[in-house]
């Protein structure tokens, strides 16, 4: 017999944490809870303020009309859901399946802001290449591409990866290569949208030598219906964010597109709380198991959700804490 709930939790947040010039006090999404023939599985539904085009009560609703077509042994469409919901609802299943394999990829790429002698020690303890991330763009682009040289010049072993979140301008985008030795900007594994306009940053790949990354515009492009990673030419590297794009399946035949392109993928959060986060890094290591994720988010909540992120130590809430949105009553299977 199958049975589901659906639960809509908050958690409270770090403070400090602004999307969009939003503070976000608290994360809201739903968790789904599927059970049959013995076996439960979730997933998290969770449209992210400012990014998602869904709001967390559309979310819920057409949630909830999938769990109920589901327990009763009917016909569900999650590709015709919105994007949170399809990944959510993709995720509990294939983990109710046992598809998802257990094994996750929880290594991350440390941000770092101001002093290569701080990332050192951290950059030793890790396995594997030693990749870290830096936000540009949110300072002068001079001094970001100081600092980015900085690094790469006392850390010869190093890669980087730099988001400037279309802070840029084609000339400032310029200015911050500038600073940077030809000799040293292929340890940048890519940058993620250095300007306003894509158009801007593929000139400014093309320009400068410096590999280039989609995150917004692959979002955006991926809810066209005439979509194909054909379109996005002139990058080394697609970041995928599920919650935004949408079904576990409609992720892997993007990565198998971008895979076919030679465009490596790296699988980000959406501000997912550790349950989604923790089928993120399961995902990451099955279908993109050389590429380190972008799941380094779970610092920024006051606490984790019913199963923790391995070393973090946030205080762990339930499920049962959370509220019990809706609940099927059971239906026996003929
Ligand atoms: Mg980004």
């Amino acid at each position: 017999m199958r049975q589901a709930k659906l639960y809509r939790y908050s958690l409270p947040m770090d403070s400090g944490v602004i999307l969009r010039d939003q503070k976000l006090n608290n994360r809201e999404g739903w968790i789904v809870e599927l059970c049959d023939s013995g076996k439960t599985a979730l997933g998290e539904i969770a449209p992210l303020p400012g990014f998602s085009q869904e709001s967390l009560e559309t979310a819920g609703v057409q949630a909830q009309e999938q769990l109920e077509l589901w327990v009763n042994q009917q016909q569900i469409n999650i590709e015709q859901c919105v994007p949170s919901v399809a990944f959510g609802l993709s995720a509990a299943l294939l983990e109710l399946e046992g598809s998802l394999p257990s094994e996750g990829n929880y290594r991350a790429a440390p941000l770092c802001s101001g002093d290569p002698d701080e990332l050192i020690p951290i950059l030793n303890n890790m396995q594997g290449k030693k990749v870290a991330k830096i936000k540009v763009g949110l300072y002068e682009a001079i001094r970001d591409g100081m600092i980015v040289s900085l690094f790469l010049e006392s850390i010869p072993d190093l890669t980087l990866r730099l988001d400037a979140n279309r802070a840029w301008t084609l000339d400032k985008a310029k200015q911050f290569a500038k600073y940077i030795s030809p000799s040293l900007r292929q340890r940048i594994a890519f940058i993620e949208e250095p300007c306003q306009s894509p158009g801007d940053s593929v000139s400014f790949a093309i320009d400068t030598g410096i590999a280039i990354a989609w995150d917004e515009t692959l979002q955006a492009a991926v809810r066209e219906p005439d979509f194909s990673v054909k379109h996005l030419t002139g990058v080394k590297a697609l970041i995928i964010k599920p919650t935004l794009v949408g079904s576990v399946q409609k992720c892997i035949r993007l990565i198998e597109e971008a895979n076919n392109h030679a465009i490596k993928v790296v699988i980000s959060s959406s501000l997912e709380t550790s349950v989604g986060l923790g089928q993120l890094a399961r995902l990451s290591h099955w279908q993109v198991p050389d590429e380190t994720p972008g799941l380094d988010t779970m610092q920024l909540f006051g606490a984790q959700l019913e199963t923790p992120w391995p070393g973090c130590l946030l205080p762990v809430k339930t499920l049962s804490e959370q509220t019990l949105y809706w609940q099927s009553h059971g239906h026996a299977t003929a």
